[in-house]
Order: C-alpha cells, then sequence, then structure tokens
C-alpha cells in the first residue's frame, strides 16, 4: 500500500497534455498514467486516437479542447510530434495555452528552443529528450516501459524556470529515467555524435551492402543487422532530426570521415 505521503505526492503531480501520440509521446502518456497521473493527449489522426482511446486512454483530435484543458487544469504540455510540426504546435500552444508550462521531447534542442523564442513562450518551457525509442513509429507500438532506465536530458539553458525544470525532471523520474541536466547547443553537440551520426553510417551500411548484390545480402548476419538497424527508421523523423542538427553533425562526420 502506498504510504499517505507518497499518495499526496502523486495526488499535487500536475496533469500531463502530449501533442502527438506517435511512439514518444504514446509510451509517454502509458508511463505518465501508469505513475498516477492524469494524463491525455492529441493526435492529428483518428486512428491514432481511436486506437489510444481503445486502449483506455484518453486521447482527442480537437486540438484547441485538448489545449483549453491544459489551460484550466495547469497541465504541463508535452509536445511530441516531429521538428517539422512543431512551430504550428507552438503557435496553437500560444492561441490557447500561452501560460502552462511547456517541455518537448524532439531529438533537436537548439532548434525546438529557437522556435520556442519566436513563438513568445521561452518563460515557461523548459526541453527535454528521452534518449530512448526504437526504429518504429506510431501509437500501436509504444510502451510505458520505453523510458525505463534510460537518460532524459532536462535543459538547463540560461533563464529556465526553476519550478518548471522542476516539473520536467519529475515527468521523467516518474517514466522511470534518470535526469541528465545539459544545455541545449551542448545536448546537440553530444547526440550529433551518438544518434544522428549512427543514423548516417548506418544508412550508408545498409546502401553499400545492398550494392553488393544478393549474395553480399544473402550472407549478411550480425554484425550488418546491427550496424543497420537504425537505418529502418522513419525517414522523415532522420531528416528532420539530421538536418536540424546540420552544424554539430557536420563536424562528427568530418571527424567520421
Ligand atoms: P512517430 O512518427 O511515432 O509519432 C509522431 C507523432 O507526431 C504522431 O502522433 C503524428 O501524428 C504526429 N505528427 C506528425 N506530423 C505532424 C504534424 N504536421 N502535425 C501534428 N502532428 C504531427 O514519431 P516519434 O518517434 O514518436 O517521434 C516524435 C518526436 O520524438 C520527434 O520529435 C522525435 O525527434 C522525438 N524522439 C524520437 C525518438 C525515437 O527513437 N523515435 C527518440 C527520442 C525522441
Amino acid at each position: 500500500m502506498c504510504q499517505p505521503e507518497l499518495v499526496s505526492a502523486i495526488d499535487s503531480a500536475p496533469p500531463v497534455c502530449v501533442l502527438g501520440l506517435g511512439l514518444i509521446g504514446g509510451s509517454l502518456l502509458r508511463a505518465a498514467v501508469r505513475s498516477g497521473r492524469r494524463a491525455w493527449g492529441y493526435n492529428r489522426s483518428s486512428e491514432s486516437a481511436d486506437a489510444a482511446r481503445a486502449d483506455g486512454f484518453d486521447a482527442d483530435t480537437d486540438l484547441v479542447s485538448v489545449l483549453q484543458r491544459a489551460n484550466e487544469s495547469g497541465a504541463i504540455i508535452v509536445i511530441a510530434v516531429p521538428m517539422p510540426a512543431v512551430d504550428a504546435t507552438l503557435e496553437a500552444i500560444a492561441a490557447h495555452a500561452p501560460d502552462n508550462p511547456i517541455t518537448d521531447v524532439v531529438s533537436v534542442k537548439g532548434e525546438v528552443k529557437a522556435a520556442v523564442e519566436r513563438a513568445g513562450l521561452s518563460a515557461k518551457f523548459v526541453g527535454g529528450h528521452p534518449m530512448a525509442g526504437t526504429s518504429a513509429s506510431g501509437w500501436a507500438v509504444g510502451d510505458a516501459d520505453l523510458f525505463v532506465d534510460a537518460v532524459w536530458v532536462v535543459a538547463t539553458d540560461n533563464g529556465v524556470d526553476a519550478d518548471v525544470w522542476s516539473q520536467v525532471a519529475d515527468l521523467a523520474l516518474d517514466c522511470g529515467s534518470v535526469v541528465v541536466p545539459a544545455e541545449s547547443l551542448e545536448h546537440d553537440r553530444a547526440v550529433a555524435r551518438i544518434s544522428h551520426l549512427p543514423h548516417l553510417l548506418a544508412e550508408t551500411l545498409a546502401i553499400t551492402g545492398a550494392a553488393g548484390g544478393e549474395l553480399a545480402l544473402g550472407l549478411a548476419a550480425g554484425s550488418f543487422r546491427d550496424g543497420t538497424r537504425v537505418a529502418g527508421s522513419a525517414p522523415g523523423l532522420v531528416r528532420a532530426m539530421c538536418e536540424g542538427n546540420r552544424d554539430a553533425l557536420l563536424v562528427a562526420l568530418d571527424e567520421a570521415l
């Protein structure tokens, strides 16, 4: 049975509003609910929202009403869409929930920070990046355990609101992650080497292997499988990640070459 102080800590944790119910947002919604939080989400396609509801979660395709609920309840808003959809998402937040705490899970941090500044939402924004994922996409592949024991970067940029920072860190901890504070640009330089460069190398290896024809692919075993695993990721996500972090990625790629 929960200790009384634990129950009251969970009761006082703010609700969570997740925008984008794909692999990461869908996993986050599941993990937040499992931790005892009140949480709901938005997805632009009705297939994923319907699937989330069929699995017992609170999901909607109406972005305005989802954000109005966040506004009324002081929920922490989590942006879980690909980088190219971030500006439009921020515009909706600025219109319907401009005073809520906001975080995100996007794989590049400098570009999101700049977009948040353009939208005039910096005061309550603290960026985040859970270092967990698979090459699959969509609600169906989400998993409440995805973030357990994973590292979750919470941005420590100049001027971040300490209370919002704590709320983002608490959410990461509630999802089972280990919080690592880092500045956005410092994060981008690091993930260029350990996440974005591996995507380029996996694509290169997949193409080079395939050029060897049927015999080469027929002989491919563990090293080719492991080295090409992330080449199966959705191309749009990889492109957004790599182009969004081009400066740091080019430095890492030059070094690798
Ligand atoms: P996904 O494809 O599984 O889900 C993407 C979600 O964004 C879906 O809900 C989709 O409906 C929504 N979306 C896409 N375009 C949109 C648009 N124009 N307007 C509104 N909604 C839109 O992808 P994912 O892996 O969950 O990635 C989501 C975010 O998480 C990305 O920013 C990605 O960089 C980041 N991330 C991914 C991983 C990973 O390994 N896949 C890990 C950490 C962070």
